[in-house]
């Protein structure tokens, strides 16, 4: 199998070990979105695993890492993380909110072409986006810093999450908002239940409103930003490392697969843990 870094997709059928994982480096972030998925336990990854992991996760044959979280940017050494995975020549994505310290949005801008894709999270127009997030001015620093990586040339993502809040009209503005900007790229995702919280379901849409709305943003589309969609499903089988070095398999429900911890599993223990769920990856 292969990684193709501008289409940021997989190709070939075969492939020994894992092609691509999630990796929650943080699981600190100032915001509080309630269809959040990431476990939120508030732990970073300990600084003395960033090396055994990284080439534990070259052995078990990783293309792709894929920094999220949290907030990956504001993880106190996630400069020396990038560092480590390239030196084993990974490939790597990373998502933000954009609402992240000076010192840490700098660096993002300085080092934007280490990434074959940076995704800023934005979840709706000004003031939903807001609301959704917990954070007056959420809205303004996520498109702040999506505006500066697309002037400096980077690839950029926008990852927008439909939940029930979101209306034609309201998805429209922004859809006309992030054309304006000439963003490349769009993802539509569904609410996955992972990790839930309190207040998932009031959020959580069902396949085919999020069908309706993904076929309504295509209609309005002007064909310069290409839309892609994520339902529920398309997660189903990846991997997310979590900070405390358990790496877990989602599934379709709130509670992600009991997995293995990586370090503390041999190499043939985690390749045996990982055959057992199907390979899935993104693919054209
Ligand atoms: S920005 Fe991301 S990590 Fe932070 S609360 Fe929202 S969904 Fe969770």
């Amino acid at each position: 199998m292969e990684y193709n870094a501008d289409a940021n997709t997989f190709s070939g059928n075969h492939h020994l070990g894992l092609p691509q994982v999630m990796w929650h480096i943080t699981d600190v972030c100032a915001l509080t979105c309630p269809y959040c998925f990431s476990t939120k336990s508030g732990l970073g990854t300990p600084f003395e695993y960033l090396e055994p992991i990284a080439e534990r996760l070259k052995q078990i044959g990783v293309l792709k890492v894929d920094f999220g979280g949290g907030e990956p940017v504001s993880y106190d050494r996630f400069g020396e993380a990038v560092d480590l995975c390239e030196r084993r020549n990974m490939h790597l994505t990373v998502t933000t909110s954009g609402v992240i310290s000076p010192r840490s949005r700098r660096w993002l801008l300085e080092n934007q072409e280490r990434f074959a894709r940076v995704i800023v999270s934005i979840d709706g127009t000004s003031m939903i986006h807001d609301r959704l997030r917990g954070r007056i001015g959420a809205f303004r620093d996520a498109l702040g810093i999506m505006t500066d990586l697309l002037g400096l040339g980077a690839k950029v993502r926008v990852n927008t999450v439909l939940t029930s809040v979101i209306t034609r009209e309201v998805i429209t503005n922004l859809q006309r908002t992030l054309e304006a900007e000439l963003l490349p790229e769009w993802c539509l995702i569904q609410p996955h239940p992972s990790n839930a919280k309190e207040h998932f379901e009031s959020y959580a849409i069902e396949d085919v409103n999020f069908r309706t709305l993904v076929a309504w943003v295509r209609e309005e589309s002007n064909s310069e930003t290409k839309v892609i969609e994520r339902p529920r499903s398309a997660y189903v089988g990846y991997w997310t490392l979590h900070p405390g070095g358990r790496m877990r398999p989602q599934g379709t429900g709130a509670e992600d697969g009991e997995g293995f911890h990586l370090l503390e599993s041999s190499l043939e223990e985690a390749m045996r843990e990982l055959g057992k769920v199907p390979v899935k990856v993104p693919t054209e």
